[in-house]
Formats: structure tokens, sequence, C-alpha cells
């Protein structure tokens, strides 16, 4: 997976990338960054990449030009790469929000561009030409795109094979099939009194992983009731399940909710 970053500030973005597992990635070849600065392709004298906007308004606006010939710089290394056009994503509070699935859909592209903005954001008209995706890393304004194209390039990353020592920690992470991940423990077994939980110390497996499915949807209940719900929706209970939650719910009357009684039902099914 090459990514290609168009940024006023290259240091900021291969100072980062480049320690740490997104580092040894790109050692090993997994993964490569290159920034590029927009500056670089500014045709103004001064290196200009910001002007006034029509219409009036406070601050500055970077301009078409020398995003628009920095990205034709860009997608003609990718063609002569991999003859296809890469995704161009621009970071902005104004995109759809980043999240690990978005991570997983991107992480089987070969390439992928992201434009940084600064100032109050980029010309509408070049973000028109070249821009694939919109994506925003959430709902607050920061100065500029690096740190939301970062955030979004390590997590994609994390998910392209070989970058982990172990692919499976991807897979039992948070997020994975909506649900949190469990709770994890090292060593000492005992620290300030408080005890590692004595199934994991059990050498069970099949015991360790059904402890561990229960806590992720308990955590994920009381934590995120919204993903909760999702995981409900593709994990309705069996149909034997579901007979004996009916009967155990209308033995405690029909007033009450839905929510209640799936409650219930796990607890029976516990
Ligand atoms: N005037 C813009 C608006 O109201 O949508 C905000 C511009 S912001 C100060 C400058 C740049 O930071 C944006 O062009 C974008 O690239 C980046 N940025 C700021 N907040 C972001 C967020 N939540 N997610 C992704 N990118 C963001």
């Amino acid at each position: 997976m090459n990514f290609y970053i168009m940024t006023l500030f290259p240091e900021m973005i291969m100072g980062s990338l480049s320690s740490s597992i997104t580092g040894r990635a790109q050692d090993k070849g997994y993964i490569s960054f290159d920034a590029v600065n927009i500056r670089d392709y500014s045709t103004d004298k001064h290196h200009k990449v910001d002007d006034y906007t029509y219409g009036g308004g406070a601050g500055m606006l970077m301009q078409a030009q020398p995003i628009y010939d920095c990205y034709l710089s860009i997608e003609k290394k990718v063609l002569e790469r991999s003859g296809k056009k890469p995704r161009v994503i621009y970071v902005t509070p104004q995109g759809e929000t980043f999240n690990q699935n978005k991570a997983s859909e991107l992480a089987k592209e070969e390439n992928l561009v992201f434009l940084c903005g600064h100032y109050e954001g980029v010309d509408e008209r070049v973000l028109e030409e070249i821009v694939t995706d919109y994506i925003s890393i959430g709902d607050y304004v920061l100065t500029g795109g690096e740190l939301p194209a970062m955030v979004m390039i390590d997590a994609i990353s994390r998910l392209v094979p070989g970058v982990l020592n172990n692919d499976e920690s991807a897979m039992t992470e948070s997020f994975n099939n909506n649900l949190l991940e469990y709770p994890q423990y090292s060593r000492p077994e005992e620290w300030m009194g408080k005890k590692v939980p004595p199934i994991l110390l059990s050498g069970d497996h099949k015991k360790v992983d059904e402890w561990r499915l229960e806590k992720s949807i308990e955590r994920t209940k009381e934590r995120r009731p919204d993903l909760y719900e999702k995981w409900l929706i593709e994990n309705p209970p069996k149909p034997e399940k579901k007979k004996r939650r009916r009967k155990k719910a209308s033995a405690i009357g029909d007033s009450i909710d839905i929510e209640a009684k799936t409650d219930l039902a796990n607890d029976i099914d516990n």
C-alpha cells in the first residue's frame, strides 16, 4: 500500500509516520509514505499557495492551481505503477466520519492520496476535479488536515497484511464485529489487591474465549449501546433461545420492554 500525502507540512507527516510500527512497516516494504509539498508546485514567484476568498469573509483559502499540479505529479506516478487512478481523500470536517469499517475498506486499495487542507480550507473547484472521498475524523474543527490524515493512515496501515507482527490482534480488537475488546491483564497476577480473573489462568482456551466474548458484549452494551444494538441485529438469538426468552419474559409480564427482555434472556442463556 502506497500513501501519498499532499500537505504544506511534509516534515510533520514524515516525522510521525516514520517512527514506531508504521516506520518499521515502511522499512520492511509493506507500506510506503510520500509526503508531497504543495508549495513546491506553486507557480507564484513567492510560492504563495493561499489567497482571499471571493465574497469576503474571514481568513485565507488554499488555491486550486498548486494543489492540482501537485496531484497531477502523484497521479502520473500512480498510473505508471498500477495503471489505475488512485482514490483521493480530502480530510475535512464536512466529510463522512471515519471508522474501522472505512479503514478496512481503504486498506484494500493499492494507492491512496490524502489532501490536507489549511486556513479556511480549499478552493471548491479543485476538490470537484480530483477528490473521490470526503472524510472527517469527528465533529470538531482542527487547524489543518495533517493530524486527521495521520490518524487515518495509522488505522489503515495496521490492517495491511504484514504490518502488525500478529495479524490476529486486529481481528480481536475493538469494533471488529461491532464489539469492543474484552478487558486484558498482564503480570503480576495481583496488583493493588486486584486479582487477574482466575479463568484467564486456567489454561482452558475454550472457556477463556467464552469469557472474553461475554465481557466484550457486556462492555459494549455498557459503553457503546449504539454498537451493541448493531451487534444484536447481526447476532439475533437462535430460535430455541428466543422461545425460552419469550416464556420467561411473559412470566414476568408483558409490560416489560424489549431491551429488558433481551437482558433477561441473556441472563437465562448464561
Ligand atoms: N472552514 C472549514 C470548515 O468550516 O469546514 C474548516 C477548515 S479547517 C480550519 C482547516 C483544514 O483542517 C480543513 O481544510 C481540513 O483539511 C482539516 N480539518 C479540520 N478539522 C477536521 C476534521 N474534523 N476532520 C478532518 N479534517 C479536518
